[in-house]
């Protein structure tokens, strides 16, 4: 897998209460670029936002890439189940 199969549902942008890395851009809750479930600024979101970026330089030392999807798909549905987003958004890795 070259990518992670992300389906743009918009709930990790809707949830980043408690990121440090993104706390300049919390308003309640909710990213402030988040612009019709879009993001605004997406050619130049942080580092914590590019999923293949953040493996990388983050977390490469400690998983397989494989392992990390899995890992971040596995909260993306956890997440979704918790905002009662539609069950056709589930990342399936
Ligand atoms: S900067 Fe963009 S990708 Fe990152 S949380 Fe905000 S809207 Fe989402």
């Amino acid at each position: 897998m070259s990518k992670i199969p992300c389906t743009s549902c918009g709930a990790c942008c809707a949830s980043i209460d408690g990121i440090e890395f993104l706390s300049k851009f919390n308003q309640n809750g909710i990213c402030d670029k988040l612009k019709n479930n879009q993001c605004s600024i997406y050619e130049s979101r942080p580092l914590l936002c590019r999923i293949d970026d953040s493996y990388d330089q983050l977390f490469s030392s400690y998983m397989t890439k494989q392992e990390f999807y899995r890992l971040n798909a596995k909260a993306c549905n956890e997440l979704q189940e918790k905002l009662n987003i539609d069950i056709k958004f589930r990342v399936h890795i």
